[in-house]
């Protein structure tokens, strides 16, 4: 290796450390027959609540059943670009799944939510043009701000009236693309998406609506879609598979099918991934009552620890603020995982600074006595 490459890394390393924000991978088994939830890390076996795995569906065993019986008749990858030779046929049949679940016209799969985001927005927009996005928006979608080129506002957290007079600089810019999420990954609040859908209905602007984390989760809020113009998503969440989407009007999909470079330019999806993903809908489709199991837990889990009640079913156990947070809230993790339960510290650049956290998302798949476990667990360190 280069002498001055080796020594970037070195240097760069020790800043993340200086700064407590150097990353590790942690290995975490995952066990098909295991108990719902739970993963093995080291010799201890713990029930995970810092999975995306909303309902409980990334083993369950028509789920299972259904991704390796793809792999058996279509094998492991799918070979090319959707757009070459990579589009096997499952794919038509989850977009049409898709857009019925979205109320869109139509919907396009991608390799990964990250993906979607960073694939839609330069599609969209370019130099000369306006973005306004919500300062906590996910990285996938400050990623596809980025490459845009447009001139960009990041406005504060869910504030309608930021946003509005981020607005009022419309009239210099062809085109205007406003961009947040349903729910908020990181604190599991919703955007106040009906005002800001006035807003951009009265100046020209378009609203793209990330929906990975209320996507099969938000059974008693109106559809997305009726506010957004563009809505993505992930299949890597509540749908227990792995992939992303975009859904909206047919004719922005046709566009999006040519445009989107990480559509053109990446391989299609594992048959596999496609095949879990139509299951796990399916088995939704048959249960609905599972949507609102996430969000119930959170809520009796809220009230067993005295914390307001949640907007979904992410909950931020946001440790004393301030200097010395990442400490806090990695002692508060490894207190938990004595107790038995994996709830993963999210420390800065993931969040702001000073707001260091355990991420709680709560999952159909936990039982009453899991939350209520946990509850007391944190009531004792906390
Ligand atoms: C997880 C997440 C993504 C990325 O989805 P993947 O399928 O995991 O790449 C995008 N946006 C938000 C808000 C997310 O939470």
């Amino acid at each position: 290796m280069t002498d001055s490459l080796r020594a970037f890394c070195r240097d760069k390393l020790a800043s993340l450390d200086e700064r407590r924000q150097r990353r590790t991978l942690e290995p975490t088994a995952r066990l098909a027959g295991a108990r719902p939830m739970t993963v093995a890390r080291g010799d201890r076996v713990l029930v995970d609540f810092s999975s995306n795995d909303a309902l409980g569906l990334a083993r369950h065993p028509r789920v299972v059943q259904a991704a390796a019986g793809a792999v058996r008749e279509h094998g492991a990858g799918a070979a090319a670009s959707r757009l070459v030779s990579g589009n096997h046929p499952l794919f038509a049949l989850l977009e049409e799944r898709l857009a019925k679940t979205k109320g869109t016209e139509a919907a396009l799969v991608v390799g990964s939510g990250f993906l979607a985001n960073s694939g839609v927005i330069p599609a969209l927009v370019k130099e000369g043009d306006l973005v306004v996005v919500d300062a906590l928006a996910h990285a996938s979608l400050m990623t596809g701000v980025r490459l845009s080129g447009a001139r960009t506002l990041v406005v504060d957290h869910n504030d309608t009236t930021a946003f509005a007079r981020a607005l009022d600089e419309r009239a210099s810019f062809a085109r205007c693309l406003v961009v947040t999420e349903s729910v908020f990954s990181m604190d599991g609040d919703r955007a106040p998406l009906e005002a800001l859908a006035a807003l951009c209905r009265a100046r020209d602007a378009w609203l793209l609506v990330d929906d990975a984390h209320g996507f099969l989760v938000s059974p008693h809020e109106p559809p997305v879609a009726r506010f957004a113009d563009v809505v993505t998503g992930t299949l890597s969440k509540a749908t227990g598979s792995y992939g992303g989407f975009i859904a909206g009007p047919r004719v922005l999909v046709d566009l999006l099918t040519s445009r989107a470079r990480t559509l053109v330019y990446s391989t299609g999806l594992p048959p596999s991934a496609v095949a879990a993903a139509l299951a796990a809908l399916a088995v939704v489709d048959e249960d609905p009552a599972l949507m609102a199991r996430p969000r119930d837990l959170a809520a009796r889990f809220c009230h067993a620890t005295g914390l307001p009640a949640p907007a979904s079913h992410i909950v931020p156990l946001v440790v004393a603020p301030g200097p010395g947070d990442e400490e806090r809230a990695l002692a508060l993790m490894s207190a938990l995982e004595r107790e038995g339960f994996l709830a993963v510290a999210i420390r800065p650049p993931t969040v702001p600074p000073g707001t260091s956290r355990l991420r709680l998302s709560f999952s159909a798949g936990h039982t009453d006595e899991d939350v209520d476990a946990l509850a007391a667990a944190v009531r004792k360190h906390r």
